[in-house]
């Protein structure tokens, strides 16, 4: 599904900073991978390029076998929109809507009508265990229900893959295997799931533990699987 072959990266702003040293990648359909190293190795650039958020200097990004390369604005917001869910530290939700609007935005995006999507963000919430919580601000959630919300509404618009930059940044060790555990079930049926994390509990979750060292592949390991 991702096929990524020599990819590099430098930052242009001030002196030039060579952050992507040669990537190649390959990560199959349903697969559920994490990617660790240390501050500045370059994994948040990597998550970037993998949801064609950022560009690439040279080499080759496949997609589903299209080449992602030199696209419009406009044409990779709609490869986003319909291939990808994004899951962020932060959560990003928004403050001024409710649990179950803010799960719903992506279809509202969509032109769906209000009804419509707002019955089908019920059965998202339900899913992650928040049925109850629909009414909410984000502002009367805990980390973990947040995060529970940020899940839904990324798998809402029923995308190919999801990617998560440090999910559990912001949780405590229970509430991080919680949001695993979730993601785990997630993948289970059949998601294709791609987590930067720094803690090893987490990447244990995962079946394969990417490092990266300094802008390049140092491992790549098998993790646990579970949680
Ligand atoms: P990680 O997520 O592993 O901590 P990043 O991919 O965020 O690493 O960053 C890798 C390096 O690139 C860091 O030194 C960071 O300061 C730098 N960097 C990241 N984004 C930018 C940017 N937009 N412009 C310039 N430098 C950047
Ligand atoms: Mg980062």
């Amino acid at each position: 599904m991702i096929h990524l072959d020599g990819i590099n990266k430098t930052y242009h702003n001030g002196a030039p900073l060579h952050v992507l040293k040669g990537i190649d990648l390959d990560i199959d359909k349903g697969e559920m991978v994490s990617i660790m190293g240390a501050s500045g190795s370059g994994k948040s650039t990597l998550l970037n390029i993998l949801g064609i958020l950022d560009t690439y200097d040279t080499g080759k990004y496949m997609l589903n076998n299209q080449l992602i390369q030199n696209l419009s604005e406009t044409r990779a917001a709609e490869l986003r929109n319909q291939m990808i869910g994004f899951i962020f530290q932060s959560f990003n939700l928004i403050s001024f809507k409710n649990a179950m609007e803010n799960v719903a935005l992506p279809l509202y995006y969509q032109g769906m009508k209000r009804k419509k999507r707002n019955a089908l963000a019920m059965e998202y919430l339900d899913m992650v265990g928040l049925r109850d919580w629909a009414d909410h601000m984000p502002n009367e959630m805990s980390g973990g229900q947040k995060q529970r919300v940020a899940i839904a509404r990324a798998l809402i618009a029923k995308p190919q893959i999801i990617l998560a930059d440090e999910p559990t940044g912001a949780l405590d060790s229970h509430t991080t295997l919680e949001v695993m555990e979730l993601l785990r079930n997630v993948n289970q049926e059949g998601m294709t799931m791609i987590i930067v994390t720094h803690e090893q509990s987490v990447a244990d979750v995962t079946k394969k533990i990417i490092r990266l060292r300094d802008g390049q592949i140092e491992s790549i390991e098998n993790g646990k699987g579970h949680v």
